[in-house]
């Protein structure tokens, strides 16, 4: 059966240019208009805590390997471990960009903006490179 989509379901003062649509249709445009949010805070914080544990295990374990291996000596592991955590802080802050710009932008609701997995991602991997900084410089 179906219904129709008004101006009001979708927050707006005209009418969509779809005006019938199904009763799962018209929940989805109305929970969308209404940017409900679909990813629950607690596992945004579990996987921002699992993805930093993982980035920050990964680059240690890479860092360790490099700066162990005949190529450190040459270039010099500090530039290795700051060339290699910039990186990874930079990509994540270009994904953060990339993903915040466009949920941002439009609905300059920050909270909705953050609860996107895509953006927990990418926040702990910002976060992944300046923690395996800080453990290098600190104890090695
Ligand atoms: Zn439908």
């Amino acid at each position: 059966m179906l219904v129709e989509l008004t101006a009001e379901d979708i927050q707006r003062e005209h009418p969509p240019s779809i005006q019938l649509v199904c009763w799962k249709c018209r929940d989805w445009y109305r929970s969308a208009a209404r940017l409900v949010i679909s990813y629950p805070t607690w596992t945004a914080v579990r996987d921002f805590g699992l993805f930093s544990v993982v980035g920050v295990s990964l680059l240690l374990l890479f860092l360790s390997v490099v700066s162990s291996s005949s190529l450190a000596p040459t270039i010099g592991p500090s530039r290795i471990i700051l060339f290699a955590t910039a990186l990874t802080s930079l990509t994540g802050l270009r994904m953060v960009w990339a993903e915040l710009r466009g949920r941002y932008g439009v609905t300059h609701d920050l909270s909705w903006s953050l609860h996107s997995r895509y953006a927990v991602v990418s926040l702990a991997i910002v976060t992944s490179g300046v923690i395996s900084a800080a453990i290098f410089y600190a104890y090695f």
